[in-house]
């Protein structure tokens, strides 16, 4: 299994990265700084994380050459329509303090207001264009809105990120990303909102199926979990901020899952969704403004 994922235009991603959701600012530079000493070459934020800033000066005190690290990052629904996302993509590099984006995706569709969501994807295919950034993709699109941004737009996504893990599997969305070449990329891969977000499913970490399967390869509940997406052809991003967890994540590249054992994870679904309900995300209940660089 390669550590890399070649995406649809031939760029390549390390299929492990980092993510920062719900990471503070004032430790987000801490714990980019324990990731990338670490090994992670991918780090998943997103405007509305607001620890652009922070990412961007753990990876320049770094020491590894800007083309060592893929930087990925999202558009918020606010900055939706034509020269309001090509702006947000300067607001972005500019607290990165980046020149360009290895990967650029809009955070939602807008489902109510999807005219906007059209323009601002067809401001990603502009900036995909001119050099900006090296890919372009989308977040927690289901196959409608898949099927609706392939009709009225040119490039396809190189990356759709929605909720994963073995709780959550939308099969129907990896069928329609796959069936697209499109990369899924998990969030929440090890379940976190499973056990930060009440949604009574119980924690994935406390799952017996995938303590079982650990203990067989002396291996945590997390390493197995990030090893199932890895295997199934998934990029997967999981958060932490404590060096010891964000080193176990990493440490996935030494231990095989059998294909039994990758099935008996799927069959873990319970079809019931943590996040919010893709089609109830909407400007007046989820709008807030993305501030300059
Ligand atoms: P994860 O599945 O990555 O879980 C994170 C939670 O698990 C945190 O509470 C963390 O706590 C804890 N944790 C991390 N590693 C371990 C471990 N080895 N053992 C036990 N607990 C652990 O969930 P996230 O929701 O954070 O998703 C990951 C990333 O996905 C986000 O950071 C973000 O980049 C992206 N994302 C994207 C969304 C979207 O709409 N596009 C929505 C949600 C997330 P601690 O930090 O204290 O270790």
């Amino acid at each position: 299994m390669s550590k890399n994922l070649t995406l649809n235009n031939g760029v390549e991603m390390p299929a492990l990265g980092f993510g920062v959701f719900q990471t503070p600012p004032e430790d987000t530079v801490a714990a980019v700084d324990t990731a990338l000493r670490t090994g992670y070459r991918h780090i998943d934020t997103a405007a509305a994380y607001r620890n652009e800033r922070e990412v961007g000066e753990a990876i320049r005190s770094s020491g590894l050459d800007r083309s060592e690290v893929f930087i990925e990052t999202k558009v918020w629904i606010t900055d939706y329509g034509y020269d309001a996302t090509l702006h947000a993509f300067d607001k972005s590099a500019g607290k990165l303090g980046v020149d360009q984006l290895d990967l650029f995706i809009l955070h939602q569709a807008l489902p109510s207001r999807f005219d906007l969501t059209l323009d601002a994807y067809r401001a990603l295919e502009k900036l995909l264009g001119d050099g900006r950034v090296r890919a372009i993709g989308v977040s927690n699109f289901m196959p409608d809105h898949l099927e609706k941004l392939l009709r009225e737009t040119a490039v396809v996504p190189a990356v759709n990120q929605i909720e994963v893990h073995p709780y959550f599997l939308q099969r129907d969305v990896l069928d329609a990303d796959a069936a697209h070449g499109i990369v899924s990329q998990a969030w929440s891969p090890i379940g976190g909102i499973t056990f930060y977000r009440d949604g009574g499913t119980g924690s994935t970490l406390d799952d017996a199926t995938i303590a079982r399967i650990g203990q067989a390869h002396g291996k945590t509940p997390a390493q197995v979990m990030l090893r199932w997406h890895l295997q199934r052809g998934r990029s997967a991003i999981p958060k932490s901020v404590r060096p010891k967890r964000i080193a176990e994540n990493f440490d996935v590249f030494d231990f095989e899952l059998t294909d039994r054992e990758l099935a008996a994870i799927d069959a873990l679904d319970t079809g019931v969704r943590g996040g919010p309900e893709p089609d109830a995300i909407t400007l007046e209940t989820f709008g807030m403004e993305i501030p300059e660089a």
